[in-house]
């Protein structure tokens, strides 16, 4: 019998994995799809190289040769505003990668594969039943099924959204529904015409509700995506492809940018992503990563988040294995939750405007300037920052009307 299953092999559960089965624990991976696979999701934060290395994975990623990313830059008409990760308040590495998700993803399984953790690809968990102890089924790519029985469930199955969806947990969103379309690209960007080592967001000239990322590769390639309404997004006439490259051409900086790109991948659409559920734990279970919450990709928080409730869930875990009396509630869900708002408040204020005028204004305190950058290098459980946490909302806004004042 298995002690943990974990459900999905992507960040979130790799890195529970690599805690478990290093606190000597049995761990059972159940991956619905075979790696590599394609995931949305490339540009990581720093506060994730932190989280890597404590789980014993970053030697394997800094291994492959990923694009060095030290901050983000932001672009809007003619101005523009970047933020060196080095140069923040939280202590913590100053830099990150940009990276295909295929490869990371099939990196960090292999890692923890050798680090100790069974690993079924091609089998999805089909039902689940937490009545008297855990009881799961899981289905095989050729049909057959077979019953699990963990002493716990670990639920990392991002979009999978499995337990929430079978234990009814699922909740709208306090965000309204955005659309996605992305793709990757040989980008054909002359060397110099922008900093590689940054991924690059720019907003659209006259509707500052649609921004672009642009998340160039190691190897020429560059992962390229714009979100805004899904009126804006998914509904506008023409197949993904167009709608794409209609929008692109509405943002003249990146469209020359973007001049020579050759398309690498089909076009790719998200809709109604940010997702949320009505609890993050319960008897045997927890959910993490994208099988909790997703907020938005804006500040590319996700990975962040997924490996953040990784680290928290595993901590808690080993210690209830181990017979301690653990209190999932105090020492799981509200030090998740910590830098969940904080983000939130930041995709509230990227939406409404508010950040958007803090990112852009030019005469802005230095110290102030690194508190912002600290949140956006993924520091957002770091409590010294009054930028982190409940207030975070109420600070932004002021400041954003200090800056509006000049
Ligand atoms: P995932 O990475 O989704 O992994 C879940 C795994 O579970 C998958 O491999 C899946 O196959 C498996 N699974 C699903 N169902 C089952 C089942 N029934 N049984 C077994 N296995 C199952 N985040 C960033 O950090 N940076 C970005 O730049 C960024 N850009 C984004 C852009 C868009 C448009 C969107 C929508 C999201 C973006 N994100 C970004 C968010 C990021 O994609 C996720 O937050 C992140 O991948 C979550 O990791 P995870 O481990 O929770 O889930």
């Amino acid at each position: 019998m298995c002690e943990v299953l974990i459900i999905g092999a992507g960040p979130a559960g790799c890195v529970a994995a690599a805690h478990l089965v290093s606190a000597g624990h049995h761990v059972h991976i159940v991956e619905r799809q075979v790696f590599p696979r394609f995931s949305i999701g490339e540009s990581l934060l720093a506060q994730s190289i932190a989280l890597l290395d404590e789980a014993g994975l970053l030697e394997a990623v800094q291994a492959a040769g990923f694009q060095y990313k030290d901050g983000a830059a932001f672009v809007r008409r003619k101005h523009y505003s970047d933020f060196n990760f080095a140069q923040k308040t939280s202590t913590g590495p100053g830099f990150t990668y940009q990276v295909p998700r295929a490869q990371f993803d099939q990196i960090l399984a292999e890692q923890v594969r050798k680090m100790g953790a069974d690993i079924d690809f091609a089998t999805e968990i089909v039902a689940a039943d937490f009545g008297q102890e855990p009881k799961l089924r899981a289905r095989r790519a050729d049909g057959g099924e077979f019953e699990l029985r963990p002493q716990f469930v670990l639920d990392a199955s991002g979009f999978g959204r499995v337990l929430p969806r079978l234990l009814k947990l699922e909740v709208p969103s306090s965000l309204p529904p955005r659309a996605a379309l992305f793709t990757h690209v040989e980008d054909g960007i002359v060397s110099g015409a922008f900093d590689r080592q940054k991924i690059r967001i720019s907003v659209h000239p006259q509707d500052h509700q649609i921004w672009y990322w642009l998340i160039p590769f190691s190897d020429g390639r560059a992962s390229i995506g714009v979100v805004g309404p899904v009126k804006r997004v998914r509904d506008w006439p023409g197949d993904a492809e167009a709608r794409l490259a209609a929008l692109i051409a509405e943002e003249p900086s990146l469209h020359t940018l973007l001049s020579k790109a050759r398309s690498a991948a089909p076009v790719g659409q998200s809709v109604a992503y940010s997702a949320a559920v009505s609890r993050l734990h319960g008897p045997g279970y927890a959910l993490l990563g994208n099988a909790a919450e997703f907020l938005d990709p804006v500040f590319s928080s996700g990975v962040t988040i997924a490996l953040k409730s990784a680290q928290l869930a595993a901590s808690v875990l080993d210690r209830q294995l181990r017979g301690a009396d653990v209190d999932w509630a105090r020492e799981f869900d509200e030090p998740l939750m910590l830098g969940v708002e904080t983000f939130r408040s930041f995709v509230n204020g990227w939406y409404d405007g508010s950040l958007q005028d803090v990112i852009f204004y030019t005469r802005q305190d230095p110290k102030l300037r690194r508190m912002i950058c600290s949140v956006l290098a993924g520091y957002a459980w770091d409590q010294g920052n009054p930028y982190v946490g409940a207030h975070s909302g109420r600070r932004l806004r002021t400041l954003a009307e200090i800056c509006r004042n000049g």
